[in-house]
């Protein structure tokens, strides 16, 4: 009897969740697949080899990609983390002023709504006063890793506005903008020159 070998690989599902999927583009539902390769007889596995390792297999394309792919995140999870450093931001900002000022409240829930938090109104701003500033640094880093270059400048400009809607920069405002933009990510020169042109434009 002549016996065909040979060598397949076959998948076991070991976990599964929501990720940005690279072929399709979007949000997608994953497999998490272990795979292992296997001695064939006649064309069905009979002897386990080693474990090759895992992937995420999106169930939309049926794409297979290394799990580092899990690490971006999905586009729901950047959605939120925009209005949430923004919210962070403006409270900063805020606080380093005068919170009551009535000109940087009307301006810091423009600019949030406008980031996609429609619902933000006074009573949450009042609420965000009084969060840490550990927290707000993490609010607005993680916005800061989903902005490219150019979106971390308007995020910055947006906050310069909130603060110069009450008049000129002071010394503690100018002071909180300045580590918005570090939390962001952005150099200190960097920084500066978005400042200043923002400054200027509203003389
Ligand atoms: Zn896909």
């Amino acid at each position: 009897m002549l016996l065909v070998f040979g060598f397949s690989v076959t998948y076991r599902t070991v976990g599964e969740g929501t990720f940005h999927c690279p072929r399709c583009g979007g949000d997608r539902t994953y497999r998490r697949r272990a795979a292992r390769r296997w001695v064939t007889a006649f064309f069905v596995p009979v002897v386990p080899l080693r474990a090759i390792g895992e992937c995420a297999e999106c169930r939309t394309c049926k794409g297979r990609f290394a799990t580092s792919a899990l690490r971006t995140p999905t586009a729901r999870l950047m959605a939120a983390a925009l209005p949430a450093g923004m919210r962070a931001a403006a409270a900063l900002v805020l606080a380093a002023g005068d919170p009551g000022d009535p000109a940087a409240r009307e301006r810091a829930i423009q600019v949030v709504r406008g980031y996609g938090d429609t619902a933000y109104d006074g009573a949450a701003l009042d609420g965000d006063l009084v969060l840490r500033a550990g927290f707000l640094a993490e609010e607005v880093t993680r916005a800061g890793d989903a902005l490219t270059v150019e979106a971390r400048e308007w995020f910055l400009a947006q906050t310069v506005r909130i603060a110069l809607a009450s008049g000129p920069l002071d010394e503690a405002r100018r002071r909180a903008v300045h580590r918005v933009a570090q939390w962001l990510g952005m150099s200190r020169a960097h920084a500066l020159g978005v400042i200043l042109t923002t400054e200027g434009a509203a003389h």
